[in-house]
């Protein structure tokens, strides 16, 4: 059974998240009962949501950088939600740079989108750019 992971808003509990189960319903937090911020299976995480679910997955971890105002990051949020349904053994999230700013900097990103790729908590690779969804299944290979 494939599984995700989420970090709870309101407690910042990790939650390990069954991907069908998500996808059938809006999962809650087993601690605290709130709504798991994920549409689908990509998961929003804040600066903090994200150290802790890296260090805590079992899994790759792809992360999309990304903010509201650029026209490329909208574009290429279709495609990393088809890519999150294609690679199931995967954890998808996307980081708000605006909403994070000290983020980019932590981790040198310097456009966006821009795509990271983490496992066993630390950054294995990353890309720049929109990227096409297969590319994305090509990167997390040698990963999983
Ligand atoms: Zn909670």
């Amino acid at each position: 059974m494939a599984h995700t992971y989420s970090v709870c808003r309101k407690c910042e509990s990790v939650n390990k998240v069954d991907s069908d189960r998500a996808l059938a319903k809006a999962p809650t937090c087993g601690k605290c009962g709130e709504n798991l911020p994920m549409h689908g299976l990509v998961t929003e995480v804040n600066a903090v949501g994200l150290q802790k679910l890296i260090a805590k997955s079992d899994q790759p971890v792809v992360a999309d950088f990304w903010a509201s105002w650029c026209g490329p990051c909208r574009s290429y949020a279709p495609q990393f939600e088809q890519a999150s349904l294609k690679n199931r053994n995967a954890v998808f999230v996307k980081v708000d740079t605006e909403a994070n700013p000290s983020v980019s900097q932590q981790l040198g990103i310097r456009g966006i989108p821009t795509t990271l790729f983490f496992k066993n908590g630390r950054e294995q690779s990353r890309q720049s750019g929109v990227l096409p969804e297969a590319m994305i299944g090509e990167m997390l290979r040698p990963l999983v």
